[in-house]
């Protein structure tokens, strides 16, 4: 997910409003593990999950793990 957060810690007192360098900064977080990642570290799925490299892997196998698992009996 991408957030807009307000991250000013008092810089000018008062702030300075919309040119508070600190007022929104952009951060993104995936929608499974919550943890922040760079916007190119994350995947978008069909259902608009933002989800980052390691939790798109855990929704997959690999063909190793289907073998495994009888998924090939030919
Ligand atoms: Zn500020
Ligand atoms: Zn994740």
């Amino acid at each position: 997910m991408r957030k807009v957060e307000d991250e000013c810690v008092s810089c000018g007192l008062p702030c300075l409003g919309n040119n508070c360098p600190n007022a929104k900064v952009i951060r993104y977080y995936c929608d499974e593990c919550k943890s922040e990642f760079e916007a190119d570290e994350l995947y978008v799925n069909d259902d608009e999950e933002e989800l980052c490299e390691n939790c798109l892997k855990d929704r997959f196998k690999t063909v190793a793990q289907l073998e495994s698992e009888g998924a090939y009996d030919d």
